[in-house]
């Protein structure tokens, strides 16, 4: 996909260059401490350390005032992009704006949440497209490979849900246009098929022109360069009422509902008066009958079905170009030669053979890769292989591990690389005869031969300087600042520190863990903690230049927990009491990363900073921050400067954090906007996270940010890690996304790389692929595990390749499709208008559903909107991610949430960008509580709640309990302790511990779903028409978003109609 100057990569080489040496020894500091008691003798602390603060203190001006608490739920995890890439921008000036207003005209104007269903459904009417009577389907044209998408019979209206899809791999939900008028056909209308949208306005001269040149353009290309694109004003805030001027094509601003798919519409078409002829004459036009929103394809029927089908069966990873079961299904996985797709998962599992091919379709061609993805108990663990002092047996010239597509040949001699073709001689001491197959007798014994993952021992020829690695290290890094230390947080952090730290992950086998722990305190200044063992006080030592950052001291710092714990424990007890007393609110950041870094430095270590900070750092130092959020920038060519970070100190830093293996994790508590784009820069690049809670309290958020700290803390991760891709010939990989680092094409740098970081990488070919042997690839990352070994994890996985682009959407996997255009998207905002990006996405949707149309599936009538079987929900997911919070464009939520979302976007493997676009709404008012099962899940639209429901919503970020006005009070009694909604108390984050069957169950569904989840999430209960209300309704991805953006029903018209376009 993506077009972009690719730099031809270097030789290969071996995976362990790039990591610079340690820098020079500790000890070359400032020559004049600056510092309380460095170099003196060591002095106990007792009691608030009065002489060695430096805290000034500051007047109560100084406070940031609270901020409003925002709309948009903050408690995203967050991670890395690479902004570096992607094209210039670009600025389609000639979309048209006329149309979009008038369109927007039409929009209602925000109804009221529940009883809105009627007037909602009547704007996805077909009416609202077209003024032309409406015309009834045709005879569903049935073949082998297709099944009408069969409309409901007309008076269809609240009918049961109707099996979505085709049921057969192959088939293809068809929609048919409706052909007799007042047909209640849900796709199907004129919108399609009419006589007002496939007339001429559609076909003709405005189409043809600049909009048309864009379509299906992939990503990357830069659009026509727009004279002035970025002086074009933007709309400017606008009132919570109505519809103002959309400035972008897909949402823009939208107070309202749904205006992002309409907009667009009209949008798109661009300069072309009447094409929708219907416009606002079309809503007030005869009644509307209602679609049946049951008649396009389901999400949660898909996921539904593949777990029936494929779920809790073996899948055996033997089979080159195999597709997985759905991300959704729980399945046992058997490595037999692949890696299993809890490590890979690809866009496709058959790669077009040819570039052409892959130009035609559009199809992007990625890998999304989780290397250190948490295996289920009943599966077996990676075996860890030692080849000796040689090291791993790899290729000579590509430099591939030995894996399961080396040939070996010459009677065992010499192999064949799987990658390169290149032959090499067999080491002595690998020797080993062949079978009459020609397979190594000893196959099976060797997991490098049969297996698609495993690790090998590295030698220190992959050690920084050659030398044995130290155990990492864990430093804790606390905000004391006044607000910190006044909310409780500071104490919270404290308590929980002296149990976590119990429970550090260990090594299989080992009883404690060798990870070191160190802490730092720190507002305007630093201070360091002496928590050496043998120490009766932890000593503190202040470091107020923060201009020059250095550590000072080395020995007592990091320390072994089990030893020292006393020593910490003291400590741990002494830090909220040491600063009740300061009034200091000022707080410096990227002093404290360079303390880390400096203290790993030193330490000859790699690890993790755990920093929790609470406000914008604007104390005098190096990466002090201004308030730059600009609300006026939103849907303006310049809302891309909103997501992007300052640069200078903080993009060096991220480059020193890599260097020396020091990854961040950032637990921001912001009570106003603190620049997360750029306080968050250095964690996206490191491969940590970031954790949100916006307005925090400890009562409410305590047990939430706690349980994302314990999760955070005790995950598998691996340190210091370096990946290569490495792929047969025809192909190689060209974009990286994720929380990385990259200093040159191949190499994918991360601080740490942890069970849930996944990167995305895009593939593009240079030749001809060959059906016969299909395409390889090998992911070898380099790491140094939490005991200090240094190991390459190999993951290995085979794809088909095809002349056939049937083959290639029958082995698509839409789930993963999604997570590379959701990080594409993601990063391309930080270089183009976002609503040229929304427009790339719309374009390259009709464009792959298009192409397929032409070239795999059996001829029908035009008017049918076809999608291939394993991209039928594709055009949901898209919609959802248009109006995703970083895409949609909208002055009602904060900048830092959207930077915040767009980041976390960056690191996700595929099952949270699938749980996010298109979160899961389940119905727990009819449970039975005997039963283990889950309840089954309902589709995400209003349509699916019920006034005496009672719904659980939640999308890896935010869990809401939404409860109808007319919940049956036996309920609530059960749930809450009170007799009536009424009396429910606000702010509620949990629900009460009662004794009772059904609050037992609904609690045990709520912490099943959070355990799942790498983020914990906070619990909102919202009732039917209150207020927040409103956040809970963003989630319902298929309706009209309240931020811009189309309903489901309405995207799926406009490209099906774009699909039309490009078939004629
Ligand atoms: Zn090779």
């Amino acid at each position: 996909m993506s077009q972009q100057g690719y730099v031809a990569a270097p030789p290969y080489s071996q995976a362990q260059p790039g990591m610079g040496g340690y820098q020079g020894g500790f000890g070359a500091g400032p020559a004049q401490p600056l510092y309380g008691h460095y170099g003196g003798p060591p002095q106990t602390f007792n009691g608030p350390p009065t002489g060695m603060m430096k805290a000034p203190v500051s007047s109560a001006a100084g406070m940031p005032p609270p901020a409003a608490p925002s709309q948009y739920n903050p408690n995203v995890q967050q991670n890395g992009a690479h902004p570096q890439r992607y094209p210039p921008p670009a600025a389609p000036a000639s979309y048209g704006q006329p149309l979009q207003s008038q369109y927007n005209n039409m929009a209602p104007a925000a109804p009221p949440p529940a009883q809105q269903l009627t007037n909602q459904m009547s704007t996805m009417n077909l009416g609202s497209y077209a003024s032309g009577p409406m015309q009834s389907p045709p005879p569903p044209t049935n073949s082998v490979a297709q099944q009408p998408f069969q409309p409901a019979p007309p008076p269809a209206m609240g009918q049961p849900m109707m099996p979505p899809g085709p049921q057969s791999p192959h088939m293809s939900p068809i929609m048919s246009a409706p052909q007799s008028p007042q047909a209640n056909m849900p796709m199907a209308g004129p919108p399609m098929a009419g006589p007002p949208m496939a007339g001429p306005p559609m076909a003709g001269p405005p189409m043809g022109g600049p909009p048309m040149s864009g379509m299906g353009r992939p990503f990357p290309a830069p659009l026509p360069p727009g004279p002035g694109g970025f002086q074009q004003p933007g709309p400017g805030p606008a009132g919570p009422t109505g519809y103002p001027q959309q400035a972008g094509q897909f949402g823009g601003h939208m107070a309202g509902p749904q205006p992002g798919m309409m907009g667009p519409q009209p949008g798109m078409m661009g300069p072309q008066p009447g094409a929708f002829p219907g416009s606002a004459g079309g809503l007030a036009g005869p009644p509307q009958k209602k679609l049946d929103p049951d008649s396009i394809p389901s999400t949660t029927q898909v996921i539904e079905d593949d777990q029936a089908k494929r779920g809790g069966q073996v899948y055996n990873t033997n089979i080159r170009g195999q597709v997985p079961p759905l991300v959704t299904t729980e399945f046992p996985i058997q490595d037999q030669g692949n890696a299993s797709p809890r490590f890979i998962r690809c866009t496709t599992y058959s790669l077009p053979c040819t570039a052409d091919l892959a130009k035609q379709c559009q199809v992007p061609l990625a890998a999304i890769i989780k290397p250190f993805a948490s295996v289920p108990k009943n599966e077996t663990p990676l075996y860890v292989v030692n080849h000796g002092e040689t090291g791993p047996i790899r290729c000579n010239r590509c430099k591939a591990y030995m894996c399961p597509y080396m040939q070996f040949i010459d009677g065992g001699r010499r192999f064949q690389c799987g990658f390169c073709n290149c032959v090499n001689e067999v080491p002595a001491f690998y020797f080993q005869h062949l079978d009459h197959m020609g397979r190594r007798v000893d196959f099976y014994e060797r997991p490098e031969l049969s297996l698609g993952s495993y690790e090998f021992a590295a030698t220190l020829d992959y050690c920084k300087n050659n030398k044995v690695q130290n155990p990492p290290a864990f430093l804790f890094m606390i905000d004391v600042s006044y607000n910190n230390v006044k909310s409780g947080l500071v104490k919270l952090i404290c308590d929980e520190l002296k149990t976590l730290l119990d429970n550090l992950p260990c090594e299989d086998g080992s009883e404690s863990s060798a990870i070191k722990v160190g802490f730092v305190t720190y507002n305007k200044v630093l201070h360091f903690y002496n928590v050496k063992s043998a120490l009766a006080q932890p000593q503190m030592m202040v470091v107020s230049d923060t201009a020059e950052m250095f550590v000072p001291l080395l020995d007592g710092f990091l320390v072994n927990y089990q030893e020292s714990r006393a020593v910490i424990y003291n400590l741990l007890d002494q830090i909220p009491d040491m600063f009740a007393e300061s009034n200091e609110s000022e707080t410096v950041f990227v002093p404290v990363i360079q303390a880390g870094v400096e203290a790993f430095k030193a330490a000859e270590c790699s690890g993790k900073l755990f920093i929790f900070h609470s406000s914008m750092p604007t104390a005098e130092a190096p990466g002090k921050l201004k308030n730059r959020d600009d609300k006026k920038l939103v849907n303006t060519d310049k809302e891309k400067t909103l997501f992007q970070p300052q640069k200078g100190v903080y993009e060096q830093l991220s480059k020193e954090c890599v260097a020396q293996g020091c990854c961040v994790d950032l637990f921001l508590f912001p009570s106003q906007y603190v620049d997360v784009a750029t306080m968050a820069d250095v964690p996206s690049h490191t491969g940590g996270s970031v954790y949100k809670y916006n307005n925090f309290q400890v009562e409410t958020d305590g047990e939430h940010f706690l349980t994302d700290l314990r999760k955070d803390v005790q995950k598998s991760i691996g340190f210091d890690a370096i990946m290569r891709v490495r792929t047969s010939t025809g192909f190689r990989a060209t974009e990286f996304f994720g929380a990385i680092h990259m200093n040159n094409t191949t190499d994918i740098e991360m601080a740490a790389v942890d069970c849930d970081k996944a990167l995305t990488v895009e593939f593009k070919h240079d030749d001809t692929l060959s059906e016969e042997t299909g395409a390889h690839m090998q992911c070898a990352l380099l790491y140094t595990t939490i005991n200090g070994q240094r190991r390459l994890r190999i993951h290995n996985l085979s794809l088909n390749c095809s002349l056939q682009l049937s083959e290639l959407y029958k082995s698509c996997e839409t789930d993963s499709l999604i997570n590379f255009f959701a990080k594409s998207a993601c990063r391309a905002i930080l270089n183009q208008p976002l609503k040229n990006v929304r427009e790339i996405l719309v374009n390259q949707t009709a464009h792959m559903l298009s192409c397929y149309r032409k070239n795999c599936a059996t001829p029908s009538a035009a008017s049918q909107l076809i999608l291939p079987d394993a991209m039928k929900v594709f055009p949901v997911y898209m919609n959802s991610l248009m109006k995703s919070a970083p895409l949609v464009g909208s002055t009602e939520l904060s900048t830092d949430d959207r930077a915040h979302q767009r980041l976390s976007i960056m690191a996700m493997g595929v099952e949270d960008t699938q749980l996010l676009l298109y979160p899961r709404l389940t119905p727990l008012h009819n449970l039975d509580v005997g039963s283990e099962a889950l309840p089954a899940p309902v589709r995400c639209s209003e349509e699916r709640l019920s006034e005496s429901g009672m719904f659980l919503l939640e999308n890896g970020q935010s869990m809401f309990l939404w409860l109808g006005q007319a919940s049956p009070p036996d309920i609530v009694q059960s749930l809450f302790n009170v007799p009536s909604l009424a009396h429910l108390q606000g702010n509620m984050s949990a629900l009460p511990e009662l004794d009772n069957p059904l609050s037992a169950k609904v609690r045990s569904i709520i912490s099943g779903l959070m355990e799942k989840r790498p983020n914990s999430m906070k619990l909102q209960i919202v009732r039917q028409k209150d207020k927040p209300e409103m956040l809970f309704r963003q989630f319902l991805v298929e309706d009209k978003s309240l931020h811009g953006g189309a309903s489901y029903m309405d995207f799926l018209c406009y490209v099906h109609r774009e699909i039309r376009l490009l078939l004629t």
